[in-house]
């Protein structure tokens, strides 16, 4: 397989921009949330992609719309984005410089999951809110009084916003003469602004919850479904032939992530959402620099958390346009448009990834394995240095050594550091400690000085980029062991890049006992900037190891 075919497996194979344009936006919308984000976009003066209805109400000059049902493909990097969409006469290719995920989620009932089929008296909740939207009615099959029954995560999960909408459906009921309503679940989750005071209000209208310990025996025949269940609080067997029985829904992530998704190659490890679920990633934020999640795209479905997930995205972009707009006038100094993980402050981060192309043999393993989506392989290896965040991981884990983080000889530098900080140290200092810039450092910051005193301490970008090579290094320095610090695994801004260190730790623990030393010598800490624990922990079992204390009895 040619190396240029292999690439656009993972980037679709187009080189890094050489001049960024912001001003277009594609938003991948569908639903109310995309067209207000549209028109908000275009009243600030970009010109916007829609992917999704755009409404007719849409008038701003500023919005494409064409009849796009799906995006194919994505390429390229921020500021420089080719989107491949598809049209009822064939693809037609978009650039733009960003990329916003605010399409509604996938709503799918769950009548399989309850072994139902769609009918007359077995609706779905989307089907009930439209019925009601429509100003239909519950008729009682016999006797004066409807009953209507919803279920409400029987089975799988259920998110706020779907309780939301079965109490809003209960309140509508409530409006008509002699409905009586049952809710039956497991748990409710009212996590949203006055859910719960909703709920309270439906059971005091007469509302009757079911919270049920065991599963219910649901029974559907041509007249309807006869429900068999136990009354927690009663203790007895119970039968209900509701007049209606409504079905809740599953919610899924928008089907438009997928391409997004597939030119990440860490998305693996979050998706089905474009985002991890962590403190490195608040909000809107992706790993991918230029890609912003709103809404279902980052599994938040409560309307206030989208306006405000709107909101930020406005102020991003609008920003980022603003800055483009000063510069073209000459009144700025060129400099980055996005930066998508927050860079660590004060610390002199290293320059992006150069590729010694004499070196590269193009195995790609630094584009599969970029957790930003940074690195392309186009005639060679290269970085986007506006989405490359210097992790590191590309140079720790190239098999040729060829990735070096300008400036140049990072490899070298970091030895060379380590050899002055060990002989500068003397032989009080026995233990090299690699500490995470975005964690570690902190931690180590708050330590006291006795934690200190047999520790060289050197900051890493990210634990991450400390390669199997570079542990060992240090042993031939003078180390006599080495720890390697960095973020707990959920919350590492590289997504895999302490699941790295800590295998890396490992790999060099076994070399080591290969050849006769003890594999303790090297351990990998998970660590938070504000929580020194851990860090004390181990490097006091590092020195009552090295017989650097005395081991009290
Ligand atoms: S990992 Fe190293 S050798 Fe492989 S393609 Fe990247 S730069 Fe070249
Ligand atoms: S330094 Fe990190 S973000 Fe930059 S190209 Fe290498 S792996 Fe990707």
């Amino acid at each position: 397989v040619k190396s240029q075919d292999l690439a656009s497996v993972f980037l679709g194979g187009i080189p890094v921009p050489k001049s960024r344009d912001v001003s277009r936006v594609l938003v991948l919308g569908g639903d109310r949330v995309g067209v207000e984000l549209a028109e908000r976009l275009a009243s600030e003066g970009l010109q916007v992609v829609l992917l999704g209805e755009p409404g007719p109400t849409m008038q701003n000059r500023n919005v494409v719309h064409e009849p796009y049902t799906a995006l194919e493909e994505l390429r390229g990097y921020v500021g420089g984005f080719e989107a491949v969409l598809k049209t009822a006469d064939g693809p037609l290719t978009e650039r733009v410089g960003y990329v916003v995920a605010a399409g509604p989620a996938r709503i799918v009932p769950k009548f399989a999951e309850y072994g139902l089929s769609e009918g007359e008296r077995v609706l779905s909740l989307t089907d009930l809110e439209a019925r009601l939207a429509a100003g239909a009615t519950v008729h009682a099959r016999q006797g004066n009084w409807a009953h209507v029954a919803l279920l409400c995560g029987l089975v799988g999960e259920v998110e706020p916003a779907l309780f939301r909408r079965i109490v809003q459906a209960l309140e509508e009921l409530a409006t008509m003469d002699k409905v009586q309503t049952y809710v039956f679940c497991s748990n409710v989750k009212v996590a949203e602004a006055g859910l719960e005071r909703r709920y309270r209000e439906s059971r005091d209208r007469g509302t009757i919850y079911f919270k049920l310990d065991e599963a219910a025996v649901l029974e559907q025949s041509p007249e309807g479904v006869t429900m068999l269940f136990r009354d927690p609080l009663l203790g007895e067997e119970m039968e209900l032939v509701p007049d209606l029985l409504v079905v809740d829904e599953s919610l899924f992530p928008p089907a438009s992530l997928s391409p997004l998704l597939a030119t990440m190659p860490s998305a693996p490890a979050f998706a089905p959402f474009l985002g991890p679920e962590s403190l490195r990633f608040p909000g809107v934020e992706t790993p991918r620099a230029g890609f912003y999640a709103v809404g279902p795209s980052r599994g938040v479905y409560s309307p206030e958390l989208i306006a405000a997930d709107v909101e930020t995205v406005v102020t991003r972009l609008t920003e980022a346009f603003a800055f483009q707009r000063e510069s073209e006038k000459g009144e700025e100094s060129p400099r980055t448009v996005h930066t998508s993980v927050a860079f660590v402050s004060g610390s002199s981060l290293p320059g992006p990834p150069h590729v010694d192309e004499a070196r590269c043999v193009m195995c790609l393993t630094c584009v599969r394995l970029c957790p930003h989506g940074a690195m392309s392989f186009v005639l060679r290896a290269e970085a986007d240095p506006e989405s490359c965040v210097r992790c590191g991981i590309c140079a720790a884990e190239c098999p040729m050594q060829a990735i070096t983080l300008a400036p140049r000889n990072e490899e070298e530098d970091l030895c060379r550091k380590v050899e002055t900080e060990l002989a500068r140290g003397g032989a009080a200092k026995r233990i090299v400690g690699f500490l995470c810039s975005r964690s570690a450092v902190d931690a180590w910051n708050f330590c006291e000085p006795e934690v200190k005193r047999h520790v060289v301490p050197i900051p890493v970008p990210c634990a991450g980029s400390v390669a199997v090579s570079s542990i060992m290094r240090a042993f031939r320095q003078g180390a006599a062991a080495v720890l390697v610090a960095g973020c707990f695994k959920g919350n590492c801004a590289s997504i895999y890049g302490s699941a790295l260190a800590e295998q890396r730790a490992a790999e060099t623990g076994r070399i080591l006992e290969t050849a006769g030393f003890f594999p303790g010598r090297v351990v990998f800490v998970p660590c938070a900037s504000n929580n020194v624990g851990g860090l004390i922990w181990a490097v006091r079992d590092l020195e009552e190891s090295l017989q650097l204390v005395e081991v009290k009895a």
